[in-house]
């Protein structure tokens, strides 16, 4: 195809396939659905919703009910279609990006998709942040840094002392530190002071995980309203689906639930944890978010044997440094245990 521009020829394609298994621990969404009441409403909602109306242009509507809901000025806010697009939008609009290694992949493809210069930095061995690399690589250039805390695909915090050099650095060269909050609630952290006293911070969240709704597709930036001008511009007009809208409305009204999975799930993460501890050919790695990574002897193997007993996982050993590793979401508690036996199980046969 010669209408295409020349760097995308051969482009991989986003690393995921779908899988059939009986208990799915591979995409790290929350395994409950929204409470039956809450969702009784949004059907009502939707029910009243005209179909054939265009939404409201940037989604005028939920950036209003979210400002309340953050204590953020609406004008520091972009909604979209998932977190995925801004993360797009925020690559096409830089001059450069800077990432970690390993990291969450859509910040490569997006610099790959758009040709922008991009530059990734490994972690260290016990996934420290590589921080005079990144300070020097922020002052030779202004950049924007894509920086998941916590981090995926690791699962650890960072300290805050090492974010505020990064986000200092990045406003004394006129670059942008993205903190890509995805996992947050399961921290318990939020960088939003931050983003408020320093413009050159900007915070992504996602519906996708604590809220349960990965289906419906919906994130947001929180930043300058200079920043969000212009990354407003790259979500199409009307961008955000009615339904979409609807549905964001009707959880910002009632955002209790959210609270009862957090906690849910970290008392989930805290038994996973201690029981993994006792594998004997395994070594996880502590977890500030909703999933588990896993050092395994062979993760092709590991990955074999757990979605035979109807259980599935994802392989991240095709990133540099996570040989043998697999990346396990916190689960139901019932999901939890029969991961948790088929792990066991799969140790047995491996040592006889
Ligand atoms: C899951 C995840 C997202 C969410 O993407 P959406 O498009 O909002 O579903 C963003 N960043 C990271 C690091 C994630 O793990």
């Amino acid at each position: 195809m010669k209408a295409f521009k020349p760097h995308l020829q051969g482009l991989p394609s986003y690393p995921y396939q779908k899988v059939e298994a009986a208990i799915k621990l591979d995409q790290n969404e929350s395994p409950y659905d929204l409470p039956p009441e809450l969702k009784q409403t949004i059907l009502e909602r939707l029910e009243h919703l005209e179909l054939n109306r265009y939404p409201t242009l940037h989604a005028e509507d939920v950036r209003e009910k979210l400002s309340a809901h953050l204590d953020w000025p609406v004008e520091g806010l972009v909604v979209s279609p998932g977190s995925n697009l801004l993360i797009q939008a925020l690559v096409q609009a830089a001059g450069r990006v800077l990432d970690t290694a390993p990291s969450f992949p859509h910040y490569a493809f997006s610099a790959r998709i758009s040709a922008t210069p991009y530059q990734a930095i490994r972690l260290g061995e016990g996934f420290e942040l590589p921080m005079e690399a990144l300070l020097e690589a922020l002052q030779a250039n202004p950049a924007v840094l894509f920086l998941p805390n916590p981090h995926a695909p690791t699962a650890r915090l960072f300290a805050v002392g090492e974010i505020r050099r990064l986000a200092d650095q990045a406003a004394q060269t006129g670059g942008l530190l993205v903190i890509d909050e995805a996992y947050h609630q399961f921290s318990g952290t939020d960088f939003a002071s931050l983003a408020r006293a320093n413009p050159h911070v900007a915070l992504l969240r996602t519906f996708s995980k604590a809220w349960g709704l990965g289906g419906i597709r919906a994130g947001y930036l929180m930043a300058s309203p200079e920043v969000c001008n212009v990354i407003q511009n790259f979500v199409p007009p009307f961008g955000l689906p009615a339904h979409t809208a609807q549905i964001l409305l009707a959880v910002l009204e009632s955002p209790g639930y959210v609270q009862g999975i957090v906690q849910a799930l970290r008392a989930e993460r805290e038994r996973l944890y201690q029981a993994l501890q006792k594998h004997p050919t395994w070594t996880v790695y502590q977890s500030q978010t909703n999933f588990f990574l896993i050092r395994t002897p062979d993760a092709a193997a590991a990955y074999r044997a757990l979605l035979q007993k109807g259980i599935l996982v994802r392989r991240q050993d095709h990133y540099p440094g996570l040989e043998g590793c697999i990346r396990v979401s916190v689960g139901t508690p019932q999901e939890n245990q029969r991961f948790l036996e088929a792990a066991f199980s799969l140790a047995e046969v491996s040592h006889a």
